[in-house]
């Protein structure tokens, strides 16, 4: 609430309200804690994205810092790095779905799957097809393991109480 607003409505307002209003030093306004940005020292704006709210840098274009919004405060999200490519991984979500995304898409098609709000890219697992890595992603079937360079390898493993259920050679 502005200061212009809670003066409006001073005449509802008790009296302690009404005691602390008239002080003249009263910068009602003043205690909203701002938040600058560490790049460039702009100030941090909570804008509404397509995931929900974030903070961005004040001179968006040209200074691109973001942080997650965690109870009004910016958190400064971790970087999560794809395994296939190295570039940043970013949470995406669809539908019911919390997953992350390689943000070289559609360059690099890298998913992976979201573990409390932390990719799950940590558990890695060599793809014995193209000896790149293997990890578990969620279909509407449940778990299962496909090769981070999807589609290019198609390599899949059923997934076994969170490992890849190696495929037995008769
Ligand atoms: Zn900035
Ligand atoms: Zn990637
Ligand atoms: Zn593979």
């Amino acid at each position: 609430m502005s200061a212009k607003e809670i003066k409006k409505n001073t005449h509802s307002a008790s009296n302690w309200e009404q005691e602390f209003l008239e002080q003249g030093d009263a910068h009602i306004t003043s205690a909203k804690v701002r938040y600058r940005c560490p790049k460039c020292e702009s100030l941090l704006v909570l804008k509404e994205g397509a995931n929900g709210a974030f903070w961005g840098c004040e001179s968006y274009p040209v200074c691109n810092y973001t942080a997650n919004n965690e109870a009004g405060k910016p958190v400064r999200a971790k970087r999560y790095l794809c395994p296939a490519c190295e570039a940043p991984l970013r949470k995406k979500t669809f539908k019911d779905n919390t997953f992350w995304g390689c943000s070289s898409y559609p360059d690099c098609k890298v998913t992976v799957e979201d573990d409390n709000g932390v990719p799950s890219s940590t558990k890695k697992y060599p793809c014995r097809a193209c000896g790149h890595y293997l990890v578990r992603k969620k279909s509407k079937n449940g778990y299962f393991w496909g090769c981070i360079t999807y589609p290019k390898c198609t390599n899949t493993l059923n997934d076994n109480k969170g490992l890849p259920e190696l495929k037995k050679k008769r």
